[in-house]
């Protein structure tokens, strides 16, 4: 399936929660979903059937995906590797998906929206370890030292996020360690599943990939 390029808040709208796709503009009050819009569709408005299982699991598998903005191919991708490691599957889903470094970009305040932040990374803009990293999704390890490039284009938009998510009252999770001054921050640990924020139930999305 191609890339989705319509309207963000669609996909909001259709999960029938705040997936956060449009940064600043999630927290003011014409986001569709705090105003009560419904799902997409002539049949938005209509009283829906009891979901089956099957949708059940999907809807949750979406809402996963979307809020990462992976494709179905890249997220099955991380699933099966998910799937190879030690430990619950469904938890390291989540914790492969939140290492990821457009996430931990977007987590740190370095980028309004996790698509912002992909963008930012894939243009050349962050360094870990010191060295070039223009892949969104490299998972990162603990020990690693993400920085934003000292270039007036680089640190001028990183500032200016961070400015608008500390106005926002964002805060940084606890597993990262920002030195605010120098654009740069560590990964301390792994995520624990307390610490990730996806409203999801991995275990739904562990049973519908394991049919
Ligand atoms: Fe749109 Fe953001 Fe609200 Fe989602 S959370 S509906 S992307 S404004």
């Amino acid at each position: 399936m191609g890339r989705y390029t319509g309207p963000a808040c669609r996909k909001c709208r259709r999960e029938g929660m705040k997936l956060f796709l449009k940064g600043t503009r999630c927290a003011m009050a014409k986001c569709p979903i705090d105003r009560g819009r419904p799902a997409p569709g002539m049949h938005g408005m209509s009283r829906r059937r009891k979901p089956s299982d099957y949708g059940v699991q999907l809807r949750e598998k979406q809402r996963l995906r979307r809020q990462y903005g992976l494709q179905e191919k890249q997220f099955r991708l991380f699933f099966d590797r998910a799937h190879g490691k030690d430990g619950v599957t469904g938890e390291v889903l989540l914790q492969l998906l939140e290492t990821r470094l457009d996430n931990i970009v977007y987590k740190l305040g370095f980028a309004p929206s996790r698509r912002a932040a992909r963008q930012f990374v894939s243009h050349n803009h962050v360094l870990v370890n010191g060295r070039k990293a223009n892949i969104p999704a490299m998972v990162l390890q603990p020990g690693a030292v993400i920085s934003v490039k000292d270039r007036p284009k680089s640190r001028g938009f990183a500032s200016a996020s961070m400015e608008i998510a500390a106005s926002g009252g964002k805060d940084i999770p606890s597993w990262l360690n920002l030195d605010e001054k120098n654009f740069s921050a560590e990964v301390v640990s792994v995520p624990t599943r307390d610490e990730i924020a996806p409203l999801v139930d991995e275990q739904l999305i562990v049973e519908l990939y394991s049919k």
